[in-house]
């Protein structure tokens, strides 16, 4: 079975905390499927490419600061309507606001530190798991 594909990151705090193995069960029981994975680290730089769309926003040194700060988990997952489905599943960017069951309700800490990244449209998707990912790291 083939579907749509998001990329998503468990950030920093997330993956400190040791949440990513919940985390990761979560999503698989939700049934996305996991098509490439890694734990890495961003420099600052990378970080500030990543979040390059968030410049002119206030928080975008301290965002970049915080991905930067640790290691990381990456993935691309498969599921069909995968990206709208995967920010439903994350919950709002805001765990205060985010619906129960969602994984920001169960894990995020802050606004700031909300545990995961899940991609906003399809072309970010595929952007942002070409930053991450060759073409051999995929399944
Ligand atoms: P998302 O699509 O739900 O991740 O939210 P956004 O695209 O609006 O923001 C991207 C990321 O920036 C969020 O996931 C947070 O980690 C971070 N962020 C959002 N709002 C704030 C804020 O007010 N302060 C800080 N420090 N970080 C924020």
């Amino acid at each position: 079975m083939t579907g749509s594909r998001t990329f998503t990151m468990i950030k920093p705090e997330a993956v400190a905390a040791g949440h990513a193995g919940k985390i990761i069960d979560m999503l698989i029981e939700n049934g996305f499927r996991i098509k490439a994975l890694k734990l890495t680290r961003l420099s600052r730089q990378e970080a500030g490419t990543f979040y390059e769309v968030h410049k002119e926003r206030p928080f975008y040194g301290e965002l970049v600061e915080y991905m930067a700060s640790g290691p990381i988990i990456a993935a691309i997952l498969e599921k069909s309507n995968a990206v709208e489905d995967f920010r439903k599943l994350i919950g709002a960017t805001d765990p205060m606001e985010a619906a129960e069951g969602t994984i920001r309700k169960r894990f995020a800490e802050s606004k700031a530190k909300n545990a995961v990244h899940g991609s906003d449209s399809d072309d970010n998707a595929g952007i942002e798991a070409n930053f991450f990912f060759s073409g051999r790291e995929r399944f």
